[in-house]
């Protein structure tokens, strides 16, 4: 029995979709969502100055002067806080927290494809339920299936849209399990679900400086919750998952580069209205979207990607999703990068 679990647990991990890291360096890569504007202006000079001590000797456990920065940045109390090895450890750790071998998750899909593979490694079942058309989820669709825990992207990953803010209410308020709400992208958005964690005790909004932040090598994500829920997940997250470089680049940038970000931020999103009407200019469906990137809805999205590949323009293709189809996913960059992702993309569709 312990081998047959164990062997499935390998199995799903071999099957986790990968960001392939190790891809050769690509001309124009806007495949992962990472920004394009590099790490913010405090990083070098933080990591100069790293003592040490910060080096040879353990972080703390759970790195308390981080949660308290992050609880400073969001205006909650530093126990409201959980951080952890970018947001996919959180993730994996708040399944785990809140679900039993058995339990069930309902997931809005299409959506992070990772998420399956964290529930199976859990032993937790999936219960997908699709989408609408425009990119939303409603809470009536989520209700219908009696889950353990619910899991939402917002702004979703691979179409765009953000949860919108009545159906999540409506959600949280009609079930006591928890509301796994997944922000990956939500410093792109208009808004955000970490206020509603003050008054609603089973929302769990997670969190990453992976995107907006521009710091995805450093891997550090986090959730905001109530003490109680992220005390449990601390638990099964375990001590040490953040570094002490980590910590103190994180820090130093919450410090230090929230305007920068801030700047880059707001590039981004009139980067991705103009693409967008370039886009539909040209005749492309695009769906809305409030993240850093774009979905492109397509007949063939492999041959499309293999078209631009070979122009060297790296994006992310999605075939014969639930509800959309085939899309490419691009990511938001410079105007010089977007402009050789429109040529490649006109050339690889036409
Ligand atoms: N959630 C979503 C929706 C994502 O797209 C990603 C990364 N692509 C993650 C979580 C994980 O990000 P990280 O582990 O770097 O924080």
């Amino acid at each position: 029995m312990t081998q047959t679990r164990a062997a499935g647990r390998t199995a799903a991990i071999a099957a986790m979709p990968r960001y392939e890291p190790d891809r050769p360096p690509t001309r124009v890569d806007l495949s992962d969502n990472t920004s394009l504007w590099g790490p913010p202006p405090s990083v070098r000079a933080t990591l100069a100055g790293l003592s040490d001590a910060q080096l040879s000797r353990y972080p703390s456990p759970y790195a308390d002067a981080l949660c308290a920065a992050l609880g400073d940045r969001h205006g909650v109390d530093a126990a409201c806080i959980v951080t952890g090895c970018g947001s996919d450890d959180v993730l994996d750790s708040a399944i785990r927290a809140c679900c039993d071998a058995g339990s069930s998750i309902a997931v809005a899909v299409p959506t992070f494809s990772v998420v399956p593979s964290f529930a199976e490694v859990n032993e937790v079942r999936m219960a997908p339920v699709e989408l609408r058309r425009d990119g939303t989820v409603r809470a009536a669709d989520l209700l219908a299936v009696d889950a353990d825990i619910y899991y939402l992207c917002s702004p979703n990953n691979p179409t765009g849209m953000s949860v919108p803010g009545a159906e999540l209410i409506e959600l949280l308020e009609a079930t006591d399990s928890i509301v796994l709400v997944d922000e990956a992208y939500a410093d792109y958005a208009d808004t955000d679900a970490v206020a509603l964690t003050e008054h609603h005790d089973n929302l769990v909004v997670v969190r990453t400086l992976s995107k907006a932040f521009g710091l995805a090598g450093l891997r550090v994500g986090y959730a905001v919750g109530h003490p109680d829920v992220v005390a449990a997940i601390s638990a099964s997250r375990g001590p040490y998952k953040v570094g002490a470089l980590a910590e103190a680049v994180a820090i130093a940038v919450l410090r230090d580069d929230v305007e920068w970000v801030r700047a880059r931020i707001d590039e981004v999103r009139e980067l991705r209205a103009a693409f967008t009407t370039r886009l539909a200019s040209a005749g492309f469906e695009v769906l809305h979207s409030d993240a850093n990137f774009v979905a492109v809805l397509v007949d063939d999205a492999p041959g499309a990607f293999a078209r631009m590949r070979d122009r060297e323009v790296l994006v992310r293709a999605y075939a014969s999703l639930a509800v959309f189809g085939d899309l490419l996913r691009i990511t938001v960059a410079p105007t010089a990068l977007l402009d050789e992702a429109f040529d490649a993309l006109v050339d690889a569709t036409r």
